[in-house]
C-alpha cells in the first residue's frame, strides 16, 4: 500500500513537472485586444523620431507592438512614480531595435524597474559608487531589466549623442536570446558573418584603446558591451555610422535588418497643435478626434 502510494506522488510530481516544463517553453504573449490608447500614440509622436518616421502601416505596426509589449511587461518605478510616458518610451526602447523581426517576443522578460537616477551594484540608489544607468538581471533578477528614469528619457531626448540606455539594454536581451551574452547575435547573423562580425570588434574596440575612434569607450569593455553600444550608435545617428564605420553600419544593417541610414529623415516630432491634423489619419482635426478632452 505505502508503495503504490509512493509511486502515485512520484507520478503526479512528473505529471506537473512535465505541464510547468511546457508552460516556461512556450509561454507566449497576449495580444492586444483594444485599440490603441490615443494618449499613448500622441507620446510616440511627440517623442519618438523613429515612430515619426515611419509610413502610416509601419506606424500601425509600431503601436501593435508597443501595445503588445506594455500588456505582457509589467514597468514598475522604484522609489519612483511611473506615468505613461515612461511606459511608453520603455516599450518604444523595446520596439525599436526588434521593429523588423516578424513576431519577436522578449520571452525572457518580464518586469521592468524603474529607478528614479543611477544605481550600484546592490541596486542602491544612494551612496557611494552608483554608475549603472541600466541592467539586465541575472540570477534572482532573471527576467527582470533595471533601468534609470533619468537616463531613459535622456535617450530620446538628445538625438545626436549616440546614446540610448534603455536600447542598450535591450540589444543585450536580444543578445541574450540565443542563450550567451556574447555579442554574437547568433538568431539573428547568419553563420558566414559571425567570424567577420568578430573580427570587426576586436578591430573597433583597439581603436578605441588607440583613441582613434567617435565610438563610446564603454564599448571597448568587452564584446557584449560594444555590441550594445554600436546598436546605440546605429538607431540614433545611422548616417554617420555609416559615413564613419561602413563595414560595422553594413553588419548592423543586416542584424537588425533595418535600413537605418534611409531613416532618421524628419524632425522630432514637435508637439501636436489642437487645430492639427488627427495623428490617427482619420482627417478629423485633432480637437474633434482623439485629442477630444
Ligand atoms: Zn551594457
Ligand atoms: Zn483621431
Amino acid at each position: 500500500m505505502e508503495k503504490l502510494f509512493a509511486i502515485l506522488i512520484i507520478a503526479f510530481i512528473v505529471l506537473l513537472l512535465i505541464k510547468f516544463g511546457k508552460g516556461v517553453g512556450k509561454k507566449r504573449w497576449k495580444k492586444p485586444d483594444k485599440p490603441f490608447s490615443a494618449s499613448w500614440r500622441k507620446i510616440l509622436f511627440e517623442n519618438i523620431l523613429f515612430y515619426n518616421n515611419l509610413n502610416a502601416d509601419e506606424k500601425n505596426l509600431f503601436e501593435y507592438k508597443v501595445h503588445e509589449f506594455l500588456i505582457n511587461v509589467r514597468i514598475t518605478g522604484v522609489e519612483t512614480e511611473v506615468n505613461e510616458y515612461d511606459r511608453v518610451l520603455v516599450a518604444a526602447s523595446a520596439i525599436i531595435p526588434i521593429f523588423a523581426f516578424p513576431n519577436w517576443q522578449y520571452f525572457n522578460l518580464n518586469e521592468v524597474l524603474l529607478y528614479p537616477g543611477l544605481f550600484n551594484q546592490e541596486f542602491k540608489t544612494s551612496g557611494e559608487e552608483r554608475s549603472i544607468a541600466g541592467m539586465v538581471g541575472t540570477g534572482y533578477m532573471e527576467g527582470k531589466m533595471v533601468l534609470s528614469k533619468k537616463a531613459l528619457h535622456h535617450g530620446f531626448r538628445n538625438e545626436t549623442d549616440k546614446k540610448n540606455t534603455a536600447i542598450h539594454e535591450f540589444v543585450h536581451l536580444i543578445d541574450k536570446a540565443d542563450g550567451n551574452i556574447d555579442g554574437i547575435p547568433s538568431l539573428l547573423l547568419e553563420k558566414q558573418y559571425a567570424i567577420p562580425w568578430i573580427d570587426l570588434i576586436k578591430k573597433k574596440i583597439d581603436e578605441i584603446y588607440d583613441g582613434q575612434s567617435d565610438i563610446n569607450p564603454y564599448g571597448a569593455t568587452n564584446k557584449t558591451e560594444f555590441f550594445a553600444v554600436i546598436s546605440e550608435y546605429f538607431f540614433e545617428r545611422p548616417k554617420l555610422l555609416k559615413q564613419k564605420h561602413p563595414k560595422l553600419y553594413n553588419l548592423l544593417e543586416r542584424i537588425f535588418d533595418q535600413k537605418m541610414a534611409g531613416k532618421l529623415k524628419k524632425s522630432p516630432g514637435k508637439e501636436i497643435n489642437r487645430n492639427d491634423p488627427c495623428l490617427c489619419g482619420s482627417g478629423e482635426k485633432y480637437k474633434r478626434c482623439c485629442g477630444k478632452p
